[in-house]
């Protein structure tokens, strides 16, 4: 097996230092500086695509099919359309439904690189995982440490080579390393911290994160359920999820952890699972050249473990092999949320199905198992998809099919609850790492304006300020709708009748005008 080099522990805070200072020399917050980065991480990728297939093949056994679809091609295409859209994306935004008042201090949202950022990946999809979120910072105008997982040893060290040759050396760094390397990491004071991995590390990032009070995205993991109500189109279903377990034989953090079928339909599913299987490993999955391993022996153990431990009966599968990480798709019936197949997130190619009497049922259980997974497959009409969805929560779903929402480069994708926090991917993966800061602008020529902002506060000053800038509801006490314009003119009239006169009246009467006037065109 190939070894990594991991960084010096106490190099560590070397690279935090080296990327904080250069953040601080405002270099970075340039638009170009950050396009001509994000060009060069693209070049570097393609120049090492060979190298990238070759490494995702010996770490997980994936496919050149598979590793281009998710990993480079997913990342190429990532850098593409941030470059495309980054200057759209760092444009000021304007103040949203403010009063002409404030208008005149141009209020608006201007974005902010967050900083120095931490990068933690994990391994299932090593490339995906850890320079998804550089395209984001980079974008940001963030210096950043990556830390890619030392389980992915091979893709850890490509994307290491493409750094150091592709990037500003001083804005951009790799730390290698476990367990020890990564607590040094965690005990520099970062400006955010983006961690991809499990819900347990998760934690220990989380409580190192507000010693500090450092900002974090957790994208965890869950136990994702699907659900196949007796109206679903059962070959759909079988060959949908099949799919969605052989990709990275179910290393996948959003493939479903378990099936919930309605009693009714499940010897038509279990049929069509059967023809799926030989469609797409007709040789069987040890002979399919297309079908990966698991990542390390620690993982094929815990796998193992897990399907020893199942009361249910296996269906489809169950051959492994310790010594070359094979493990076989594997369709197992059980009869109980309990059973050691649901009650952990497997992250591999097991396959629990649970039969159910319901929908309702099916909710209830998922529910049940986890509050708020990572992702959410539900099979049947549209009216049944409709009626999963407003009961449950996840991180996001796809209606009849395995995580297809993953997949789309400009869907925000994150977790809810115990599966995460915080969103990357399109425009996301900028605004993650931005701060959005607001800024007004105060002109010397309102300074008559203010006037009624300064003490000794008076009753008329503050019958003033309530003519200026109260809202009025366009609903009474009731609910019932308020207003109509004869209403809203007259309403303006008494309040101008008020107002002390001079140009603060017509600048507040303009602004009352149009924001009834706007609340009228609306309603
Ligand atoms: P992991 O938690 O074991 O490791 C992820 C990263 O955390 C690695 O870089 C590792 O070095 C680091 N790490 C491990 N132990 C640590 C510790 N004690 N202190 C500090 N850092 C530590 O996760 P994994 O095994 O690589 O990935 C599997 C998990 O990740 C699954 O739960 C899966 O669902 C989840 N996952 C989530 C997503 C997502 O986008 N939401 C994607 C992939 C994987």
């Amino acid at each position: 097996m190939a070894s990594l080099t991991y960084t010096p522990v106490e190099n560590v805070p070397i690279a935090h230092h080296t990327v904080y200072n250069k953040f601080h020399t405002n270099e970075t917050r340039k638009l170009q500086f950050r396009i001509r980065q994000l060009q060069k991480l693209y070049w570097g990728l393609k120049d090492e695509e060979p190298a990238l297939l070759e490494a995702c093949k010996l770490d997980l056994g994936k496919s050149a099919f598979e590793t281009y679809l998710t990993e480079v091609g997913w990342v190429l295409n990532d850098i593409l359309f941030m470059i495309k859209n980054l200057k759209r994306f760092a444009k000021d935004e304007k103040a949203e439904d403010t009063s002409l008042m404030n208008m005149a201090m141009s209020p608006k949202i201007r974005k902010d690189p967050l900083g120095a950022v931490l990068i933690i990946g994990a391994y299932n999809f090593p490339i995906q995982l850890t320079l998804g979120p550089l395209v984001g910072a980079i974008a940001a105008g963030c210096t950043a440490v990556i830390k890619p997982s030392e389980n992915a040893v091979n893709a850890a060290k490509i994307m290491e080579k493409i750094i150091k040759n592709s990037l500003d050396q001083n804005a951009y760094q790799v730390v290698q390393g476990g367990v020890p390397e990564t607590t040094a990491l965690l005990d520099c004071k970062w400006d955010l911290i983006f961690y991809t991995g499990s819900a347990n590390v998760g934690k220990i990032i989380s409580k190192k994160a507000a010693e500090t009070l450092t900002p974090v995205v957790l994208e965890l993991g869950g136990k994702n359920p699907a659900i196949i109500t007796k109206n679903a189109d059962p070959r759909l279903a079988a060959r949908r999820l099949l799919w969605a377990k052989l990709m990275n034989v179910g290393q996948v953090c959003v493939s479903q952890n378990y099936i919930l079928v309605d009693k009714e339909i499940l010897p038509a599913f279990l049929k069509q699972l059967e023809v799926a299987f030989k469609e797409f490993q007709p040789k069987g999955a040890e002979s399919a050249e297309d079908y990966g391993k698991v990542i390390n022996e620690r993982q094929w153990l815990r796998l193992k473990q897990m399907l020893d431990s199942t009361s249910g009966k296996i269906l489809i599968g169950g051959k492994t092999n310790q010594s070359t990480l094979f493990f076989e798709p594997t369709v197992v019936q059980v009869s109980s949320p309990d059973d050691s197949l649901l009650k952990d997130e497997s992250f591999g190619p097991l396959i629990p199905i649970l039969p159910v009497n319901s929908l309702d049922e099916a909710v209830r259980i998922a529910n049940k198992v986890d509050p708020t997974p990572l992702g959410l497959y539900p099979f049947g009409t549209k009216a049944e998809a409709a009626k999963i969805l407003s009961m449950t929560r996840s991180g996001g779903a796809s209606i009849n099919d395995g995580f297809f929402h993953a997949s789309i480069p400009t869907l925000e994708f994150g977790g809810v609850g115990d599966s995460g926090q915080g969103a990357y991917r399109g425009k996301a993966s900028f605004d993650a790492f931005t701060h959005r800061r607001a800024i007004t602008t105060t002109p010397s020529w309102v300074e008559g304006l203010l006037a009624i902002r300064y003490p000794p506060y008076t009753n008329a000053k503050l019958k003033q300020f309530r003519s200026m800038n109260d809202s009025k509801p366009n609903f009474d006490r009731n609910g019932r709708p308020t207003g109509g314009l004869v209403w809203w003119v007259l309403g303006l009239g008494s309040k101008s009748a008020a107002g002390a006169g001079g140009r603060w009246v017509l600048v507040a009467a303009i602004a009352v005008l149009a924001a009834r006037y706007k609340d009228l065109i609306v309603n």
